[in-house]
């Protein structure tokens, strides 16, 4: 077999239980997804949510990701954040657990309704304490942390979180501008965009990363890129729940770090996701060449661990020997990357665990 070997892939953005929602038709726009959602959350208990993120961080094994950012809100009952430690051990996958701050159902305060309660510590200083706690008793993880959305964070619980982070010198994620609705409650209840907003609690700069930004103004896009914050497009999911196209081309040419995440796991293939950063912008500017294949790679690859992908696949046939990057990115699929293994029978346990959920 010819193999090309690349570094390990870097999934930037997960939520592995929403695997259990793939294929899911229902609803007409991201809000009604979000019930459904919530309706499998409300199902979730530790034991139910270590079967289904083992199993979804196998798929993710055989795909070639060997780290994930776990982007990790559901807090409650107690021993979920445990079960998320537990299922990357046994799939033998590296975890980076973003322990998400989520405090409030929206702009006006309204209260959390029961599902939200699994997501919420009542305030930021116990979701800190709780944060700890996951890391001190996980040594194994690096624990870094997240604010889920400027609308679930009031800007004061934001600040702290992202002191909290840096004086940890811990990775911070927030989900930014996935939904005009969101910019348009937070224009309405505080005068700013959500990335202004974001920028002027302190939680943009090197250590940060938005994820989506999907619907971002000439204005946000100079914040991101002058603060050196990392933009994390998840275009098979964007496409899933009618999001919309980021703009990643001004994004990077603006100065920010470019990766791409799984996020609700629509598909769980890295190659398409950088593909898609390239690809789904042409349709949306009528221009080609936005980006350079080794840039798309590198926005799905870290620096560890080592994959090789299968030359020999029918879908890279008349690959250039001298460089197959450029193949690679254009028609590689998960299935053509080999040499993983993965101990749990994936495709088994991924049926088992969400059959058990219906
Ligand atoms: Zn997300």
């Amino acid at each position: 077999m010819n193999r090309h070997w690349l570094p390990g892939l870097v999934d930037t953005h997960s939520h592995s239980f929403h695997r259990a929602l793939r294929g899911c038709t229902t609803g007409e726009d991201f809000w009604s997804w979000r019930t459904r959602m919530y309706a499998l959350v409300e199902r979730l208990d530790p034991d139910s949510l270590l079967a289904l993120a083992t199993a979804a961080f196998g798929e993710m094994v055989l795909a070639g990701i060997t780290t994930v950012h776990e982007f990790h809100y559901l807090h409650h009952p107690d021993g979920m954040d445990d079960a998320v430690c537990e299922a990357a051990r046994r799939a033998g996958i590296r975890l980076v657990l973003l322990d998400t701050c989520y405090l409030r159902a929206g702009f006006d305060a309204t209260e959390l309704t029961p599902v939200q309660r699994r997501f919420s510590d009542g305030d930021v200083e116990q979701w800190a304490t709780r944060a700890e706690k996951v890391a001190a008793t996980n040594p194994d993880v690096v624990v870094g942390a997240a604010i889920h959305s400027v609308r679930a964070v009031d800007p004061a619980s934001m600040e702290f979180v992202a002191s909290w982070a840096r004086a940890r010198d811990v990775p911070l994620h927030l989900h930014l501008s996935e939904q005009p609705a969101e910019n348009d409650a937070c224009m309405t209840a505080t005068g700013r965009t959500p990335t202004r907003l974001a920028h002027d609690h302190g939680v943009l700069g090197p250590l940060t990363t938005a994820v989506h930004c999907t619907h971002v103004t000439a204005d946000d896009i100079a914040l991101l890129g002058g603060t050196g914050t990392t933009v994390c497009l998840c275009p098979t999911t964007e496409r899933d729940l009618a999001d919309g196209i980021g703009p990643a081309a001004a994004l990077v040419q603006a100065g920010c770090g470019l990766r791409v995440g799984t996020d609700s796991h629509a598909v769980v293939d890295l190659f398409e996701e950088a593909r898609a950063i390239e690809l789904d912008e042409r349709l949306a500017t009528g221009r080609r060449g936005l980006h350079q294949p080794d840039d798309l790679l590198a926005a799905a690859t870290g620096m560890v661990d080592r994959i090789a992908v299968d030359l020999d696949s029918v879908r890279l046939a008349g690959y250039d020997a001298d460089d197959p990057v450029p193949m690679i990115v254009a028609a590689a699929t998960a299935a053509d990357v080999t040499d993983v293994h993965v101990s749990v029978d994936v495709a088994a346990e991924l049926h088992a665990a969400i059959s058990a959920l219906r």
